[in-house]
């Protein structure tokens, strides 16, 4: 079994609670990596003993001010991501030498629509220029969508996904929704699970345009041969419970049906307005809840006295120059808070977790920890998944060094490509 030591950790966020603090930051840290999952955590001084060869990343590039601590002897020099590590024949372990860089969990993001295609940049500059975002934009990426090619879906899709790890995001949730009809819905579910087992069935995005004037017959069609052909594929089920989407009734419906083919629940709601959503999806016992924009004082009592995570995507506002959700306001009411990305072509097309953090801390309120722990642990936690988002012994050791001293770059340096290393189940890819 592989095994990595990567030590000389500046500021490592491990999102194990301690000395009340939700991040666990730990100072001058090292984690052991054995295969796939973590062995290790603690600090540099009491690391275990290594037999090794040490890749040194060097000095973070934009942390003049980085403590850098030089108390080992046998090393090589190298700058950042253009490292190299060596491994010797015996199996030793391999010492990454972080340079006192931060070190985080990869990013959790639980909300993307990455299979589709065409491209709407035209509607993107529209709106910047005076014309307001409407959810029927999406009827055109679903033509767009059903004239490409498995192949042409397929090799998009796998742009995306590295372009997500380039970004150090390590998890991802990907929903259908462009497809709207059985065979469409079908195949983009199947795309889907090709990358990740985090597959969200979307039939429920919007009603599309051939059943305009018969929306109850696309309902039966969702939860009917729709949801058959698509549980196979799929973790997840999601409705868009929104004024020109789909009412709380429907919602209700749809979410039941997908619950007993096996499904879990999870649910768009409040973005465009206030709604129904929120209290649908905690009664549903919703995994989460995403955009929350519009919330009264219910919505948000009613998502604290809940499991449901109150998903924040923050790119969609930015793109749209909607109002940001008030995270604060959820946070001090004790909601679980995730932030993701909701990559799609419409209302939000970036996969930069990084800019999500920066949004969060600039626009919504949240300290430069939270928005960390949110795009991290709290991605995690609305994906249900205990295994990733943390960094402790047993989970797996995904791990992102960042070209920074310390986490709060991330926000500090808006736009600037700060991730040095991303490892991904203990494989370490520049
Ligand atoms: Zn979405």
């Amino acid at each position: 079994m592989t095994a990595t030591l990567i030590t000389n950790i500046g500021e490592l966020t491990t999102n194990v609670e301690r000395d009340g603090d939700p991040t666990g930051l730990l100072r001058d840290a090292a984690v052991l990596v054995e295969g796939s999952r973590i062995a290790w955590v603690g600090p540099a001084a009491d690391a275990p003993a290594v037999v090794s060869h040490t890749t040194t990343l060097g000095t973070p590039t934009t942390g003049e001010t980085s403590p850098v601590h030089r108390d080992s002897g046998h090393r090589r020099q190298s700058r950042g991501a253009d490292a190299v590590s060596r491994e010797d024949d015996g199996g030793a372990t391999r010492v990454v030498d972080a340079g006192g860089r931060a070190v985080i969990p990869g990013f959790v993001d639980s909300h993307t629509h990455l299979v589709f295609g065409g491209d709407r940049a035209d509607e993107f500059e529209a709106r910047m220029t005076g014309t307001p975002y409407a959810a029927g934009g999406i009827r055109r990426t679903v033509a767009a969508t059903r004239a490409a090619s498995d192949e042409e879906l397929r090799i998009r899709l796998a742009g995306f996904v590295a372009e997500l790890h380039d970004q150090g995001t390590t998890t991802f949730e990907v929903k259908t929704g462009y497809g709207l009809s059985v065979h469409d819905e079908a195949r983009l579910a199947r795309l889907a699970a090709e990358v990740t087992p985090e597959v969200t069935f979307l039939g429920a995005h919007v009603v599309p345009s051939d059943y305009a004037e018969r929306r109850d017959e696309y309902v039966d069609l969702v939860v009917g041969e729709m949801l058959r052909a698509c549980a196979p594929h799929s973790r997840w089920i999601d409705v868009f419970c929104e004024r020109g989407a789909f009412a709380a009734d429907e919602s209700r419906r749809i979410l039941a049906a997908g619950v007993a083919h096996g499904l879990l629940p999870r649910v768009h709601g409040n973005q465009l307005g206030p709604g129904d959503g929120v209290r649908l999806a905690v009664a549903a016992g919703a995994a989460s809840v995403d955009h929350c924009t519009y919330l009264d004082d219910a919505d948000v009592a009613a998502l604290a006295g809940s499991d449901t995570v109150a998903t924040l995507l923050p790119g969609v506002e930015f793109s749209t120059r909607q109002p940001y959700p008030d995270a604060r306001r959820l946070i001090d009411a004790g909601v679980t808070v995730a932030l993701a990305s909701d990559c799609n072509p419409g209302s939000s097309f970036t996969s930069s977790m990084p800019l999500m953090i920066a949004l969060a801390v600039r626009e919504m309120g949240m300290t430069p920890a939270e928005a960390v722990w949110a795009a991290t642990a709290g991605g995690a936690r609305a994906l249900r998944r205990d295994d990733v988002g943390v960094i402790e012994p047993g989970r797996r050791a995904d791990l992102v060094l960042l070209g920074a001293p310390t986490r709060v770059h991330l926000a500090y340096r808006p736009g600037v490509p700060l991730i040095d290393r991303v490892f991904k189940d203990g494989v370490a890819r520049a």
